[in-house]
């Protein structure tokens, strides 16, 4: 008998009829002689609602209260998914967080789970019945209910495929799978049918909302195979996988893009010891995460240091550098908030050379100027301006052969 873990997100369990549809697919999953966990996110829309509610009260709202009113969306949507199971004959039982339990720090609002005690899951299973757990929500050593961030019910589910030793994890969701590029943007997209695990992680770090990022990580590092499926049309989905079985990784897999990105210069600081941490220090000391970083050569003993951070910590990075820049005896500190970060992601980097130089030969045959660049083992990005930001997306899908119908 396989184990498989389902989770449904908020559009799959939007509506009563959804609710029903899910509970059909499941049994169906079931009936075939599996055992069933299924992993469900409140209705589509809720977390945001009660997020309202919360900020109508307070612009800061305590977060051990704020935890216990966002998990209540998960609450209902695993009590009605148990009714709909049982009304069509299937023997099913919820649980929250609380009630697996799944352990987390106490981080609330952003709590990472640490242990999970899966006896009763393990028991309901042995007896037959649906296993449906809360996603997005756990419970501290001291008894507080906490959630995991935004899209938390991901890391719920790879979590507990990972602790109950599940055959794969079942992503369902409004998309089909993992795409080269966002089809919004190049409707010539392709449905990948696999991607590693690195590259998602890259991919869904750069934006590509499908899953979070930490369930990504823990997949990875628990080696849980994941799928990404829909949950309204039949389909193959997309597998997230190890390397190893990623046979014949091309070049790129995918064009990922960020808008979420400012860019300050620092100019003519003096070019010595101590300069970077002296502008980046105070910057990491006010969390702010630094991204692409680059210092120009110097002249006359002076230095132009520039850098990228998230565009809506770009006001406090300004302030934070106003002071740290009169210290240091800098010319100016410029900002510019409209660019954009592109990036070709692909395992198949590592054994190809020339990728960085087909991405600059098609940027250049647009005309697109390139202001910073980047690079690790599986990804090159480059920093340009935003108003280019669909053209590159098209060209360098088009570059790397990403197309639909195109031979790669
Ligand atoms: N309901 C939570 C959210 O909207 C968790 C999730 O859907 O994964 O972020
Ligand atoms: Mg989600």
């Amino acid at each position: 008998m396989a184990l498989i873990v389902q989770k449904f997100g908020g559009t799959s369990v939007g509506s009563i009829e959804r609710i029903r549809a899910v509970a059909e697919r499941v049994q169906t999953r079931h009936r075939a002689g599996n055992g069933v966990v299924v992993v469900v996110s409140a209705m589509s829309g809720e977390t945001d609602r009660l997020l309202q509610m919360a900020k109508a009260i307070s612009s800061q709202p305590n977060p051990r209260e704020l935890d216990a009113l966002l998990s209540t969306g998960e609450q209902v949507t695993i009590a009605l998914l148990g009714m709909a199971l049982h009304s069509v004959g299937q023997e099913a039982i919820s649980f929250t967080g609380a009630q697996v339990p799944i352990e987390t720090d106490s981080a609330h609002t952003k709590a990472r789970i640490e242990r999970i005690e899966g006896g009763r899951i393990r028991q309901a299973l042995e007896t037959g019945k649906v296993v449906i757990v809360a996603g997005f929500q756990g419970i501290t050593a001291e008894g507080d209910i906490t959630t995991l961030g935004r899209g938390g019910s991901d890391t719920t589910a790879v979590a507990l495929a990972a602790a109950l030793g599940a055959d794969e994890c079942e992503i369902y969701t409004d998309v089909d799978g993992i795409y080269t590029t966002d089809p919004r943007v190049e409707p010539r997209a392709r449905r990948l049918d696999r991607i590693t695990f690195e590259e998602m992680l890259e991919m869904a770090s750069l934006g590509a909302k499908v899953l979070q990022t930490r369930s990504v990580e823990f997949a990875m590092n628990y080696h849980v195979p994941v799928r990404v499926l829909s949950s309204f049309a039949e389909g193959p989905g997309t597998l997230v996988t190890n390397e190893e079985n990623a046979m014949e990784a091309p070049r790129v897999s995918g064009i990922a893009f960020s808008r979420n990105e400012a860019k300050i210069t620092v100019v003519a600081v003096p070019d010595r010891p101590g300069i970077a941490h002296a502008i980046l220090g105070p910057i990491s000391a006010a969390n702010i995460n630094v991204d692409v970083i680059l210092q120009n050569v110097s002249e006359e003993g002076k230095t132009d240091f520039t850098f990228t951070v998230e565009r809506n910590d770009f006001g406090r990075a300004m302030a934070i550098l106003g002071d740290v820049a009169r210290h240091l005896g800098a010319q100016d500190v410029l900002g510019d908030t409209e660019i954009v970060k592109v990036s070709a992601v692909g395992v198949g980097m590592r054994s190809h050379a020339g990728i960085a130089a087909t991405m600059f030969e098609a940027l250049a045959r647009e005309n697109i100027n390139i202001q910073m660049i980047s690079t690790s083992e599986i990804k090159i990005s480059v920093v340009i301006a935003e108003k280019y930001l669909e053209l590159a997306v098209r060209t360098l899908h088009r570059a790397f052969g990403l197309e639909q119908g195109a031979s790669t």
